[in-house]
């Protein structure tokens, strides 16, 4: 796949306005500052084709890129704190409503910062994708941040921390190292060949 033929679609920031299911579809999602538009960016060898924000919360909408034959969506960053009530609930209804369609989803991949306990909203959401039987396999982003103890030791935590972890495929990615990039580019390659 010619990864870095990945174009811009569009930016939604309500449900209703997003255009029926046309492909297989593929979703990023992951708290805010989780490391999202730096991974698309990677995966698709490019700068800045997912706009990489210093200011977390900014992504509130949903985007879509086109990589013929699939559709990539990334998702809005969620629980990020400082933004207000009704801002969040547009967020949480855009996740939900998309997640909650009746679209070709072939693979969530939900990102969760190596270095950090998933998070209230993680959880909910890998409770969500569950139940759902929606499915989904975690990228654990920054990598590079942690030294080989502090990893073992996050890995062995995540373990508690998230029901059924080791039946999760789960895939260590870091920007820095390029860590997982092709791990996370072959999932995509596989999807797209069927
Ligand atoms: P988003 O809000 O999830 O889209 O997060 P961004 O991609 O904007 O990244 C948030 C911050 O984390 C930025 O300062 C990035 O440079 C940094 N970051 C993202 N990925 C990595 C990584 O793999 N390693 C390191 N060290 N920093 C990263």
């Amino acid at each position: 796949m010619q990864f870095q033929k990945a174009e811009f679609v569009a930016s939604y920031g309500t449900f209703s306005q997003i255009p029926p299911c046309n492909s297989m579809e593929i979703a990023f999602a992951g708290r805010s500052n989780v490391g999202k538009s730096t991974l698309i960016n990677k995966i698709f060898q490019r700068k800045s084709l997912a706009r990489v924000s210093a200011v977390p919360g900014k992504t509130a909408t949903i985007n879509f890129y086109r990589l013929d034959p699939l559709t990539i969506v990334d998702l809005p960053g969620y629980g990020y704190a400082k933004v207000a009530k009704s801002e969040k609930e547009r967020w949480s209804g855009l996740i939900s409503g998309y997640l909650g369609a009746d679209r070709d989803l072939r693979l969530i991949l939900l990102l969760i910062d190596m270095r950090h306990a998933p998070s209230k909203d993680d959880l909910q959401m890998i409770d969500f994708l569950v139940e759902s039987e929606l499915p989904f396999l975690i990228v654990l982003t920054k990598a590079d941040k942690l030294n080989k103890t502090e990893r073992t030791k996050r890995m062995q935590a995540f373990e508690t921390e998230i029901p059924y972890f080791s039946q999760i495929h789960v895939i260590p990615f870091s920007a820095v190292t390029r860590e997982g990039v092709a791990e996370v580019q072959g999932v995509l390659e596989e999807i797209a060949s069927e």
